[in-house]
Parts: structure tokens; sequence; C-alpha cells
């Protein structure tokens, strides 16, 4: 593979205009890192990883020239959108081209059941412009204000909202995407059927560029905000298990969060709305709140905040800014000796295999616990925070979790075939045939090295 040379670099000015090819080194440096810093295992495998240049083309046309350009002179490119990713998968291995959507960041149609948008819109802008029709996406990742679609889509699983819709992986949420193979003339594809799809979603750039995707959106719905403490971790969860056992009870977040996870919100903390000691449920329900307060009285639950419909996204606290991976975020701010886990339970042994995790490891692994559908059945997905001493004691964790049945799907790995959930024989296909070069994103596919 070829490095940038003064004169692509002049190629590449010429075709996005010279203010869109970053080249400074400090610059470089930061936009080379996506959120690989969750985990203390790859920070010292992705530090110092930067790109040659980032290039960030305005349309189409400008797009599929770089790509021509950089596949004839055999130079790796790396898709990046807002670079919230957690995993490494943003990461330049190979130097090259950082190729940037953010300019390609229009809503294209926008119908009360599916949004087509360029691969750069932000989920936020989704979102806002869809309530004007009475629609919201069905789910978005708690990096809602800043992260991208085709980012989302590449990158991303689930997040609020899949209680009800489950993830990217079901079908019927992500209606149609458009990619450009990597090659000298750049094909673009319109990709629909659920097998072709396979080899783009969660494919964290190593198959193709996403030009733009349909989303399915839901009708939108009056959310109210809802955090209430418990005195144990088990109340908590029957709280929630009879919330998302109610077909017809509309939502959007059903969070647990055993003590001490709330008392690293400090925010929270500060406003009382996580009151020392308490497990906290955090929810977006669309319910009376007399009659939820009823409900969690029944579990011994009590309301610690509310906040009505009308201030929903409206620039007040958001709950789920404390929920998804934006709960790992502040604890790890608070206190960088800890880390997390994906770690699903098998819904009718939550109690038995949290018990068997507590009696081995004590506050060393704590539950996070997202409710949210995974191919139709509501499943109990951990997002454990970890204790971290070294990757030895992580591993082992990790394997006595699965020795009691929890399905891990392992953050702390960069290559997308060390990840349970990728899609396999689809992908490498997808990979073979639309980047032919192995230009896209190299260093991330334990089968290609
Ligand atoms: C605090 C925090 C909370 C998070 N919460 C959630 C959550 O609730 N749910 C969830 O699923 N994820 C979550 N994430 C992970 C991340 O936010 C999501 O994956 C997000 O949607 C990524 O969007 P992005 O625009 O930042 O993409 P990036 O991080 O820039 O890219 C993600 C991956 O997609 C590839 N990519 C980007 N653009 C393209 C393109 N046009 N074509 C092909 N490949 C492309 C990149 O190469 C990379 O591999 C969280 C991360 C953080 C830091």
């Amino acid at each position: 593979m070829t490095t940038l040379t003064e004169s692509i670099l002049n190629e590449l000015k010429s075709i996005v205009g010279p203010t869109n090819v970053l080249t400074d080194p400090q610059q470089l440096y930061h936009r080379s890192k996506d959120h690989y810093w969750f985990s203390p295992v790859l920070t010292p495998e992705m530090d110092g990883k930067v790109a040659e240049a980032q290039v960030s083309p305005g349309s189409t046309e400008e797009l599929l020239a770089v790509i021509a350009l950089a596949t004839r002179h055999r130079i790796p490119i790396t898709p990046r959108g807002a670079g919230t990713g957690n995993y490494g998968q943003g990461v330049p291995m190979a130097g090259g081209i950082l190729l940037n959507h953010a300019r390609l960041n229009q809503i294209l149609e926008l119908t009360p059941d599916a949004a087509r948008v360029q691969t750069g819109a932000k989920l936020i802008d989704i979102e806002r412009q869809a309530r004007t029709i009475g629609a919201e996406l069905r789910f978005y990742p708690s990096t809602l204000m800043t992260a991208t679609a085709g980012g989302f889509l590449a990158g991303g699983s689930g997040g609020i909202g899949s209680v009800t819709w489950g993830t990217l992986w079901d079908e019927g949420n992500v209606l149609a995407v458009t990619v450009a193979t990597i090659e000298e003339t750049p094909q673009v594809l319109t990709i629909q059927d659920e097998e072709a799809m396979k080899g783009v979603v969660h494919n964290c750039g190593l198959t193709c560029f996403i030009l733009d995707l349909t989303l399915a959106l839901a009708p939108a719905q009056p959310w109210a905000q809802f955090a209430v403490g418990f005195d144990t971790l088990e109340d908590a969860l029957h709280a929630a298990q009879a919330l998302v056992a109610e077909e017809t009870l509309p939502k959007r977040l059903v969070t647990v969060l055993e003590w001490p996870i709330p008392g690293f919100f400090r925010q929270l903390v500060k406003q009382g709305i996580a009151p020392d000691g308490k497990a906290l449920l955090l929810l977006e329900l669309v319910v009376e709140p007399p009659a939820l307060e009823a409900r969690m009285a029944e579990h011994r639950g009590a309301l610690t905040w509310q906040s009505p419909h009308e201030k929903y996204h409206k620039g007040g606290l958001m709950l789920s800014d404390f929920a998804w991976n934006h709960t790992t975020m502040w604890v790890m701010k608070a206190d960088p000796n800890y880390t997390y886990l994906q770690d699903s339970f098998i819904p009718d042994k939550l109690f038995e295999q949290l018990q068997l995790r507590k009696a081995r490891y004590g506050n060393e692994l704590l539950a996070h616990i997202e409710f949210m559908k995974f191919r139709g059945e509501m499943v109990p997905q951990g997002l454990s925070i970890v204790r971290f001493h070294n990757k030895e004691q992580l591993w082992e964790l990790m394997a006595y979790c699965e020795s009691i049945g929890q399905w891990i799907a392992n953050p702390h790995t960069h290559r997308l075939d060390e990840d349970v959930r990728w899609n396999g024989q689809p992908i490498l296909d997808a990979k073979a045939r639309w980047d032919p070069y192995g230009l896209l994103n190299p260093g991330h596919l334990k089968a290609l090295e």
C-alpha cells in the first residue's frame, strides 16, 4: 500500500477543496481516535495509530472521486463518522485516508414511516425533523446528540427504543442502504434484501462505504421520564420486569443500575435523583405519574425525579445520558480503574446468574441492565461495570460469565470477527466483492491477518 505523496494530496485537494483535506499532525492525532479508551485492553493497542490525512467530501461525486483516487494508488481508507465507536474500529491501523462523512448530512426524504438520510446526518437532527411530522426514530444510541446515521449503522447495535423495537439486525428496522464499493471505478449499489444487508449492518466500516440509508420510523409518543430508587437491586429488577411484561405500555427506556453505579453520576447525586445506597431504575414511558408511583410502590420503589413529556428533548436533563454506554462513560470518568462488559442474561435465570456472579466477584462486578428486544424476545442485556486489574483477570471473568450461561460480546477487541455478534460469512463475502484490494479499514479482521 502506498503512502500519501504530495502530488496525491494535491489531487485530493483539487477534488474536495483544500480546506477539506486536513494534514495537521496534532489534529490528525485526535481525529484518528474513537472511544476505544473505554477498554484498558484496547488503549495500548490503538494509541499512536494515525491517518495521514482526513478528507471530507461535500457530495457523492466528490466521495466517489476520492475512493477512485485512493484505490488507484492503493491507499487505505478508514470511514469516519462522529468517532464515538467504542471498539477502535474507527482507528486507521494502516494510516492512509480518514474519509469523514460529516458534510454528507442531508435528510433526503421523510415520511411518517421512514427517513432516507445521507450517511453523515446526525441522529438528533433526524429525530427532531421526524417529530415535526408526528414520527420518531425507532431507537438510537445514547450518543444521540453527536452520532451519525451511517456511523450507527456500521458501528452500533441498539439503544433507547430497543426495549420495543430491537436492534439494527432485526428485520424491518433498516429498510435500504446505498453503498459505494472500493474500486478504481466505484460502483454505487442499493441494498434492500435481508441477505445482502448482512454485509452492511455492523460491518464496522470494513466492507463498503455507506452513502445513504433508510430507517423505519415509529409514531411519535409523548415520552415522560422517571427515575425510581430501590433499596435492593432485586426490587429494581422485579419492578422493571413488571413494566416490560406489559405489552401495551409504550416504553423507550428501562435501565436498571446497581448501587454504587448511580453514585458515579455526580449531576444526579447533586440533585438528589440518585440517593445514597439506592439501586436506580431509569424510565422513558407513556404513563400517568400517579399510576407509575403506585406500581413502583408495590416493589418498594419511590420516584426520585420525573419530567413530563412537554420537556422531552427540549434541552433539560435527559436520563438516557446516564443509560446504555453513557453509564460506562460516567463511571470511567469518575474512576478510570473500571471498565465494562457486554453480557446478556438468560431471562428466566437472571437472578440466579446475578447471585453466582456476586458470590464470586462481589462489588468487582456491578449490574447495569438494559431491557431490550433481541430477535423478538425481551432480554436483560448487561453492560456490567467491572473493576479492571489486568487482561487475564478480565478474560477469566468473561469466561466465568459464559460458563454460567451468559452470552458475552467482548468489547475489548477491535477485530470484528472476535465479536460474537458479527455476521460471519456475509461480511467476508461482501468484503471480497466490494473491497477487492483490501483497502477499506485494514487491520480489524483476524481472518485477513
Ligand atoms: C458514551 C457512548 C455511548 C454509546 N452508546 C451506544 C448505544 O447506546 N448503542 C450503540 O449501539 N452504540 C453506542 N455507542 C457506540 C457509538 O456511539 C455508536 O456506535 C454510534 O452510533 C457511532 O456513530 P459515529 O457517527 O460516532 O460513528 P464512528 O464512531 O465514526 O464509526 C463507527 C464505525 O462505523 C464505520 N463507519 C462510519 N461511517 C461509515 C460509512 N459512511 N460507511 C461505512 N462505515 C462507516 C467506522 O469506520 C467505524 O468502524 C456509544 C458510544 C459512546 C462513546
